[in-house]
């Protein structure tokens, strides 16, 4: 946060993109706000590309400009359809309403020809006949200036012809490429006559086999911008040693007021695999289900993991705008999803691995009770939930031989059983290794809650499900995809994976459960945040994802 401006008596604070365009506006530079989103559909969109967006699309609404969702589909080697549509879903969900038609690239690949003929005909451009070897021997290092090409003095007429033989197929892949002719010796090794034009004899997902010469990224890119008006073309760091080369590109090629780059880190997470061409590797190789599996941070994942746009969004915000790299912390997107479902979600008891539990003077009926949804939120309404003779309890709530301050269900021990009574445990039964199987209690019919007779305190409180209405459920647990403790990646580059990055437990759910639906969430009282797989779960089989367990180790204050 650099500068702040106070308005109405509030404190806005601005960050350092928005600094620069408000002395664009005030210079007359720009008279509107044109951003755009522009992701190659070369596969789904992660965490980081919902910073870009909802940065792009928050800086068009404040300016009250126009945002552009536009598919970089220059490159028909790794282009596909799936992608194309995945990554609209992800942007419509999130919120971000781009101005008019979804744009392509591709849409102006004629438009860009005509630029690389303007470039030929300036005598800034030409076919150059090197391999891509020699090309890059010929291109010098950090310490050493490139050579020139021996193709560089051809006449203008000859590199005319030759640009439109290749383009009319005359050649073989790699035969020819086109160049821009700037400066063989500069220190940016960008200016060093890049190539912007190859030949790839490939379909094109949306032009077919109308070209087989298609332009590289630093000649398109900035095109696409400026054919599209954008005035401020936000991108990541790696970006700022390309912008003399796209503003290179934008004046040679005369657009009037052309748009300029500003460059912004991009976000990392600490031990998470963002990275397209990781995830990639680990859909491929089956190591996760698909790009939506629930441990990766792809926006299709996380959502299915019970991540609500709310909580990206605070995350974004969170994590800020910067001109320097870092990592964040998962820790922090833990917290915005706790932070938005706190209040939004009812919290309703499930056991996650489950013993039985018979309260032996209990007779054989089913009593109703009735509960708040949301302690802090009565907004939410109150439900009836069963309780009867035979119930299920967390395993880890009770104990054969507990520590001091252990305060759950030891035998000779009471506690109240949420909602409902106080009990006393009396015996156990166990199977042949020792496990407890089934714990026994009496309870105290006076101590009901919400009864005069509730008031008598105990030191615990345990949760439990009534056992002939318990809906059986899977519930997935997950970790982190990689190992955190030995860190992301092994010596030999590969990702050092965490074998118990997903655990299946077979648990129960109270009987409200029946009604859940595919996608909806729900706190699991003393657990965490839950919700229902929208792949996976049916009506018979239900399939639970944790979202995030309650247990935090971040808050604002550490920050
Ligand atoms: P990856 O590096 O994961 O493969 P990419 O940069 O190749 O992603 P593109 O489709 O080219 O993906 O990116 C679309 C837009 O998203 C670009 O403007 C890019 O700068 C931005 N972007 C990509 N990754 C991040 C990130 N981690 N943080 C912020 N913005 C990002
Ligand atoms: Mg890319």
């Amino acid at each position: 946060m650099e500068n702040e401006n106070i308005t109405n008596n509030e404190v806005v604070s601005k960050n350092f993109i928005e600094n620069e365009i408000d002395k664009d506006l005030a210079s007359g530079k720009y008279k509107e706000v044109i951003t755009r989103f522009p992701p190659e559909p070369n596969g789904y969109l992660h965490i980081g590309h919902a910073k870009s967006i909802l940065l792009n699309y928050s800086l068009a609404t404040k300016y009250n400009g126009s945002f552009h969702m536009r598919f970089d589909d220059t490159n028909p080697v790794k282009e596909d359809e799936e992608y194309v549509n995945s990554i609209l879903e992800d942007v419509n969900w999130l919120g971000a309403k781009y101005d008019g038609e979804v744009l392509y690239a591709s849409d102006y690949f004629d438009k860009m020809f005509e630029c690389a003929c303007l470039l030929i005909k300036k005598g800034k451009a030409f076919v150059c006949d090197l391999s891509q070897d020699q090309i890059r021997e010929y291109k010098g290092d950090f310490n050493n200036p490139g050579k020139n090409s021996p193709y560089r003095d051809r006449s203008i007429e000859e590199n005319l012809k030759l640009f439109n033989e290749m383009k009319e197929g005359k050649y073989k892949d790699g035969e020819k490429v086109l160049r821009a002719k700037i400066d063989m010796s500069s220190p940016n090794i960008n200016m060093r006559d890049p190539v912007i034009y190859t030949i790839k004899h490939i379909s094109h997902h949306r032009t077919g086999d109308k070209w087989c010469i298609y332009p590289m990224y630093d000649f398109a890119h900035p095109l696409e911008d400026a054919i599209e008006h954008i005035t401020h073309s936000i991108c990541t760091l790696e970006f700022e040693d390309h912008r003399p080369l796209y503003e290179w590109v934008v004046n040679e090629c005369e657009f009037k007021n052309p748009p300029r780059q500003i460059e912004f880190a991009k976000l990392y997470l600490t031990n998470v695999v963002t990275g397209k061409r990781y995830i990639k590797k680990l859909v491929e190789d089956k190591i996760v289900d698909g790009w939506d599996d629930p441990r990766l941070v792809t926006i299709a994942a996380l959502r299915r993991r019970g991540y609500t746009k709310e909580a990206i969004k605070m995350f974004v915000e969170l994590a800020g705008v910067s001109k320097a790299n870092s990592s964040c912390d998962l820790a922090m997107l833990e917290y915005c999803i706790r932070e938005d479902l706190k209040l939004k979600v009812p919290r309703i008891m499930a056991i996650i691995d489950p013993i039985e539990l018979e309260i032996e003077n209990y007779d054989g009926s089913i009593e109703e009770l009735e509960i708040d949804n949301n302690m802090e939120n009565k907004e939410l309404g109150k439900r009836k939930i069963k309780f009867g003779k035979n119930l299920y309890i967390e395993r880890d709530d009770f104990m054969i031989d507990p520590p001091k301050k252990y305060f759950r269900l030891f035998v000779g021990n009471e506690v109240r059983l949420m909602g409902a009574y106080i009990i006393k445990a009396t015996r156990y039964d166990t199977d042949a290794n020792g496990n407890v199987t089934k714990v026994y209690a009496t309870y105290d019919k006076e101590t009901k809650s919400g009864s005069s007779g509730s008031d008598r305190k105990v030191k615990g409180t345990i949760h439990f499900v009534e056992k002939s209405s318990a809906i059986p459920v899977a519930i997935r647990l997950y970790e982190n995809l990689v190992d955190e403790e030995k860190g992301k990646l092994n010596e030999d580059g590969t990702l050092n994976l965490n074998p118990n990055s997903l655990t299946i437990k077979n648990g129960f759910l109270e009987s409200c459960m029946n009604t859940a639906k595919n996608g909806q969430s729900f706190q699991f009282v003393r657990s965490g945040y839950f919700t229902v797989d929208t792949k996976d779960s049916t009506d018979k089989n239900l399939v639970i994802n944790r979202i995030v367990s309650l247990k935090s180790s971040f808050s604002l204050d550490k920050k």
